[in-house]
């Protein structure tokens, strides 16, 4: 791999957390900036900055357990790159979050704001904690304390949190509460993915689901793959994957197989979607639903399908199941699923990736809807919503597409291209400070 900015003066640094310490997300994002750094031309000058965050916030959240005892979670706020706007960039709750994995998802809010041409910058939150491990009120008090905490560097001009894995309306009206308690005005602008009566926009919940799907139908008819009767598998059935999974369902495609958290299902005639979300709403899981066969985790990734949907975790996608794949498209709607050699794999396997910076930016678009509504105060129609998000992502869609026809390079590292060089470009315009 070659690295453009190997060549520029070597810039000094004691920040050891910025080098990966295993084949993490962080690495994968290193990786992805190695891999585009040859074609940022005289903006690779720059490109060192992509590979520093701008900010980074550990905080200690100290909560009362419902039974009278103290527990202490650690909770973070990374912000990557201010250059162009606020940051940027939702909250994530799990008990495996950690600082470096926090670091890449707001990098790549960094890259996938400015693929898009959204006028803001890079950043991500999270805490360590398992959210089904706690009674509601002690969500509440996590969240409330978390925000707390990190409330020094948000703010509608600063940064605005929004949903992420395990974090929903719920949670942004909790965050939104607290912020605004804390500055004395209601600041529905803080974060967004709010419930609607708070300010929150028609079409935020299943805005990423949406752009998923919309985009998949692109790219499918670039390929010349039919939606209508074609295999879709899709891992996570959360907010993301269960609103594409209705949406291809509905356009006539087969959803044969869903994995999530705890367990896997399969259906060779295509599962009946509606169905399958009432029962993950009653059981909190995939598994057990009765019109389906039950399927190993590992078998997942066997699956004869025309389009794959990782909508979970990063890193799923490794060597090995890069070579098991029988899939001819891959719609990142997750976060970093995809490593960069098993990115590779898929390529000489002629499997197309629609990869995670563009595939699931319709959540952070209705997200700026939401952000430009709340300083409004004048809100729009979901009809509205749909139609402007459509066309933002199609237009950044058939951008990176050409991109990448014209200079021969994967989609992802068209987006990185598209991406980063808005960035850099900013960072120039603007200047070193001081
Ligand atoms: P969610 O919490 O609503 O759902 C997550 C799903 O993933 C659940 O079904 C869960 O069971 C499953 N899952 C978790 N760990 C898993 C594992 N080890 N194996 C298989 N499945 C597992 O989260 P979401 O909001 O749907 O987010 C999913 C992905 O999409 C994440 O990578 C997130 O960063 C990304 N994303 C979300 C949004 C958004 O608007 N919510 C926007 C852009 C990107």
């Amino acid at each position: 791999m070659t690295s453009a900015n190997a060549a520029a003066a070597p810039v000094a640094s004691n920040l050891s957390f910025v080098q990966p310490t295993t084949i993490s997300a962080w690495g994968s994002y290193l990786a992805q900036i190695d891999r585009v750094t040859p074609y940022l031309g005289p903006l690779a000058r720059n490109a060192e900055t992509l590979r520093r965050p701008k900010r980074i916030m550990i905080v200690d959240v100290p909560i009362e357990l419902d039974n009278g005892e103290y527990a202490h979670f650690e909770g973070y706020r990374v912000q990557h790159n201010l250059s162009r706007g606020p940051g940027k960039g939702g909250v994530r709750y799990h008990p495996d979050v950690t600082l470096e994995e926090v670091m890449a998802l707001a990098a790549w809010m960094t890259v996938k704001n400015a693929a898009v041409n959204l006028p803001y910058g890079g950043a991500k939150g999270g805490i360590r904690l398992d959210p089904r491990a706690l009674s509601c009120k002690e969500l509440e008090r996590a969240t409330r304390r978390y925000t707390s905490e990190i409330g020094v560097i948000i703010g509608p001009q600063q940064d605005i949190p929004a949903p992420d894995v395990n974090t929903d309306a719920q949670i942004m009206a909790w965050m939104m509460d607290t912020y605004s308690m804390n500055v004395g005005a209601s600041s529905p602008g803080v974060v967004t993915g709010k419930p609607v009566h708070l300010g929150g926009s028609l079409g935020r919940a299943k805005a990423t689901g949406r752009g998923v799907f919309v985009m998949g139908c692109d790219a499918m008819r670039r390929l010349g793959l039919p939606v209508e009767g074609a295999r879709v598998a899709i891992q996570g059935f959360g907010n993301v994957g269960s609103t594409a999974a209705v949406l291809f369902a509905a356009a006539g495609a087969k959803i044969v197989a869903v994995q999530d958290a705890d367990g896997a299902v399969f259906n060779d005639a295509g599962l009946a979607v509606e169905k399958l979300a009432g029962h993950v709403r009653r059981h909190g899981t995939v598994a057990g639903f009765a019109e389906a066969e039950k399927l190993d985790r590992e078998d997942f990734w066997d699956v004869a399908c025309d389009v794959m949907l990782p909508a979970a975790l990063e890193g799923q996608i490794d060597v090995v199941r890069a070579e098991r794949l029988k899939a001819r498209l891959v719609l990142e709607g997750a976060n970093g699923p995809t490593l960069p050699q098993a990115d590779d794999i898929l390529a000489s396997r002629n499997i197309t990736v629609l990869p995670d910076v563009i595939c699931n930016a319709g959540g952070v678009t209705v997200s700026y809807f939401e952000w430009v509504q709340d300083f409004a105060s004048y809100f729009w129609t979901e009809e509205q919503i749909n139609q402007r998000l459509d066309k933002i992502v199609l237009d950044a869609l058939h951008h990176i597409w050409d991109t990448a026809m014209r200079l021969n390079i994967s989609l992802r590292t068209a987006a990185f291209v598209v991406g980063c060089e808005r960035v850099l470009t900013a960072h120039a315009e603007r200047g070193l400070y001081p």
